[in-house]
């Protein structure tokens, strides 16, 4: 066959959707050349999600969650970069410029959509700055590193006791499978370190999970729900229903009624968002956004445009849609490669009839809740059969043997307590500030520079029991320049006074720039000196 006349599969994602459709149509190529298969994505990796919350304890190695996508489709031309655009009328899709600036176009002629969904904050106030997501391997490790920082800086923190309680509460949003197999990890791990801190009083120890509806686990059943519940109670997760979280600033998470905890450590797996490439497509979409799909896994309108996995909304074949979850993307998998191999060469399409096979959830310490074709089953049986069926789903052999080894070594060994610092420098930051939160204090030590986005706060300065208003800043002015030209600690306090979200940039990179950029040295240096010369008059000279 030439090449011209074999067709192109793109697939979009190469997450369970997308590997597994990529996997049977592999097979279904065979020793033939009718069609070529192509996929995109983010990383050159498949992550096994199911297990990313054991990133936190580290009970298996960071790279055993991830396969990469090369072995596992030998066949499939691999793209990895980020999908910008998909245009639907000419059949291509644009992706994010590589190592060159250039556009990177890819022709198709039978699209895939397995681009899953996207934890989303914007419109929550100080979450997007504030609020760590937990979806991918990043997001584990970074939350892992997040975690033993916030111990070894509590182990060290004698003289403020209202940043030791900061440090020391965790608090998860979500009460969903990922959000209460990651606060059941969480709890565990820290627990389990906090003996190796010798400034650490476990009992400090605060782990909160935060859930919109009067029971956690709404997936399961009430009694399976309780159990769980129960379980985490007992080991020390405070579980606060009917609640929601509405904001978050760096040092507290601010639930729906106005309660405030308390926190350097907010994780949210809520809210569920369509993905923004979904969304920008003008095609039918349904509830939470999904892309509104027949039984065939076609997308309604479009033609040879197929969707599958969290993206999509799959009629089930009892009645309802599909849930979100890897048992059913990847076996819708099978069934995209099925049609699409139709439509290549003619013949019957498949319909996706899968039920689900049941659910499960990890609760840590050898438990778990499961409900299998209808059984409920709990504590250890539950946690066997959950580490036994995500041991036999994992991609290849030797993976399976080295998670298999990791879990058994785990029940004899401590948890390790390395932080990996893989990054030299934090960048730009963005920060969220409620009113009459301090965003530093007169006597710190200047460590960043701040710009006000939008919102309002105030300077003072703190003269004995007396306090002087210096200014009042808005959005476009920046404040905290003082301390870092003059190497010296902070001359006033910055308190907001309206909410603000700042940008901010650490010293190391502050430095740099004004030491390599004069002009703005001096614009910053004129500014430092007018507004000491103004802080003077208003403290008398002070
Ligand atoms: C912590 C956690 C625990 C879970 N536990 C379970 C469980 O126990 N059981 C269960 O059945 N399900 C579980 N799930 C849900 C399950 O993982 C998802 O339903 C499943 O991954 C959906 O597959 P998908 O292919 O639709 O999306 P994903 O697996 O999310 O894959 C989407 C892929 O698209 C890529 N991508 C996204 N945007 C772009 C872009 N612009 N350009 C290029 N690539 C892009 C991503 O990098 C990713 O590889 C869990 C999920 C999480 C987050």
């Amino acid at each position: 066959m030439s090449k011209q006349k074999r067709k192109r599969v793109v697939i979009l994602g190469g997450g369970f959707g997308g590997v597994y459709a990529g996997k049977y149509l592999e097979k279904a190529l065979g020793r033939r050349d009718d069609f070529e298969v192509v996929l995109v994505n983010k990383e050159n990796y498949f992550v096994f999600q199911p297990m990313l919350p054991e990133v936190i304890s580290g009970s298996i190695g960071l790279l055993d969650t991830v396969s990469p996508i090369r072995r596992l489709l030998p066949r499939t031309s691999l793209h990895v970069r980020d999908v910008e655009s998909i245009d639907v009328a000419n059949k291509t899709v644009t992706t994010s410029p590589g190592f060159r600036p250039h556009a990177h176009t890819i022709a198709y002629d039978y699209l895939v959509l397995a681009l899953g969904n996207v934890t989303d904050f914007r419109g929550l106030r100080g979450l997007p700055e504030h609020a760590m997501p937990f979806k991918n391997l990043a997001d584990a490790v970074q939350l892992r590193n997040h975690l033993i920082r916030a111990l070894e800086e509590a182990a060290i923190e004698e003289d403020d006791p209202a940043l030791r309680r900061q440090l020391l509460t965790f608090v998860i949003a979500g009460g969903g499978f990922s959000g209460v197999e990651v606060a059941a990890e969480l709890n565990d791990f820290v627990r389990e370190i906090a003996r190796n801190y010798k400034g650490v009083d476990p009992r400090e120890l605060r782990v909160v999970l935060v859930h919109s509806q009067n029971r956690i686990l709404p997936e399961l059943s009430e009694k399976l729900a309780l159990f769980a519940q129960d379980i985490l109670m007992r080991r020390g997760v405070e579980i606060r229903l009917n609640t929601r979280l509405e904001a978050a600033t760096g040092e507290e998470a601010i639930l729906a009624g106005g309660e405030k905890i308390p926190t350097r450590t907010l994780v949210s797996t809520v809210p569920s968002s369509p993905h923004p490439i979904i969304d920008g497509l003008d095609l039918p979409k349904g509830k939470n956004g999904r892309l509104i799909t027949n039984s065939y896994l076609e997308v309604a309108g479009a033609d040879g445009i197929w969707a599958l996995g969290d993206c999509a909304q799959v009629p089930q074949h009892t009645g309802g849609f599909c849930p979100p979850t890897a048992q059913h993307a990847l076996r819708q998998g099978r069934t995209v490669a099925d049609n699409i191999v139709a439509a290549v060469r003619g013949g019957k399409r498949s319909e996706f009839t899968f039920g689900g096979l049941g659910q499960m959830g990890a609760l840590g310490h050898h438990s778990a809740v499961a409900q299998i074709m209808g059984v409920n089953i709990s504590g250890f049986l539950a946690w066997w059969i959950w580490r036994t069926i995500y041991l036999m789903k994992l991609p290849g052999w030797g993976r399976r043997l080295k998670v298999a080894s990791s879990w058994t070594l785990d029940l004899l060994l401590p948890a390790e307590l390395v932080e990996l610092k893989l990054t030299g420098s934090m960048g730009i930051t963005q920060e969220h500030f409620e009113p009459g939160e301090e965003v530093f204090h007169q006597g710190d030590l200047g460590d960043r520079i701040y710009i006000i986005v939008n919102g309002q706060a105030e300077v003072v300065r703190e003269d004995g029991d007396l306090e002087v208003l210096l200014a009042r800043l808005g959005a476009g002015e920046y404040f905290g320049e003082m301390a870092l030209l003059k190497r010296s600690t902070r001359g006033a306090t910055v308190r907001c006074t309206a909410p603000m979200d700042t940008l901010s940039l650490p010293k190391r990179e502050f430095s740099m720039l004004a030491s390599n950029l004069p002009q703005m040295r001096e614009t910053l240096e004129r500014v430092m000196e007018q507004r000491a010369r103004s802080n003077a008059q208003k403290t008398g000279g002070a």
